[in-house]
């Protein structure tokens, strides 16, 4: 599922390929995916152009020359596809057509992405809720939003309305760099342990963007690659277990991540 390092990439996608660009097309074919009428977004889109992106969370905004905004949310399998030819893929549900005969695909084969309009960013993100985005977090905002938190600290890490753009795989990750059980109460989390989490929050998800953009593999010290029950735990001591944490499925070493 795109978190926020993949969503990084989806944005460098579009910057390299679909701004500037007159539309002059949209096909609509799923209306599940499309979160507004083949109408409103040919009223909003047609003879604009995408003027820049923003990504925000897991979102990827593209505003145009009308200052309204096309948002995508990838869903479980969302992605793009940029052609200059006009096959489009299969799984494509959504697609904008450009006057060089480029085409922008939204591909999303389990249909559980999003595509919205909205008058601007601002309302986009106040109408959504979104919290902060997980790049833009300094500690003082991290100890703030999480203070007032009984529940799971798992379950913080993946509420978009406190932080937007960690996921369920990441979250993990951080948990697990952090030697934090997913089932910690936050409020059972000292100072220096929730300073200690946040210390790795960004470095998880520049490591992951950093890997994923240089095809490198992840370091060996990460759980991620090692995300199956009984696997070796990567810091050479217990077998990764699974449990729902939060309603996810939720992969930790018990003994790396003990549960106080
Ligand atoms: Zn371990």
């Amino acid at each position: 599922m795109p978190e926020l390092p993949e969503v990084t990439y989806y944005k460098k996608y579009v910057d390299a390929t679909a701004l500037h660009q007159e539309i002059v097309d949209i096909q609509v074919p799923d209306s599940k995916i499309a979160q507004a009428s083949k109408k409103e977004f040919e009223e909003a889109l047609l003879h604009q152009k995408f003027e820049k992106s923003d990504r925000h969370g897991k979102y990827v905004m593209l505003t145009l020359s009308n200052d309204k905004v096309l948002v995508f949310h990838f869903g479980m399998t969302g992605s793009f596809e940029y052609l200059k030819h006009d096959k489009i893929p299969k799984y494509a549900y959504f697609t904008v057509v450009f006057s060089d005969n480029g085409r922008l695909c939204f591909t999303c084969p389990r249909k559980f992405g999003k595509v919205y309009l909205a008058e601007s960013l601002g309302a986009f993100k106040k109408e959504h809720k979104l919290g902060i985005d997980a790049m833009d977090l300094d500690l003082e905002t991290f100890q703030k939003l999480l203070s007032p938190k009984r529940g799971s600290i798992k379950g913080a890490l993946l509420d978009q309305h406190l932080i937007a753009g960690i996921g369920n795989m990441y979250a993990d990750e951080m948990l697990f760099q952090t030697k934090i059980h997913p089932n910690t109460p936050v409020n059972h989390l000292s100072e220096v342990t929730l300073k200690a989490l946040f210390k790795n929050v960004h470095p998880v998800l520049e490591t992951v963007i950093k890997s994923q953009t240089e095809e490198d593999p992840l370091p060996n010290t990460y759980l991620t690659p090692h995300r199956h029950p009984g696997a070796d735990c990567p810091n050479g001591n217990g077998k990764i277990k699974k449990m729902k944490v939060a309603g996810r499925s939720t992969y930790f070493c018990p003994e790396c991540q003990e549960e106080k």
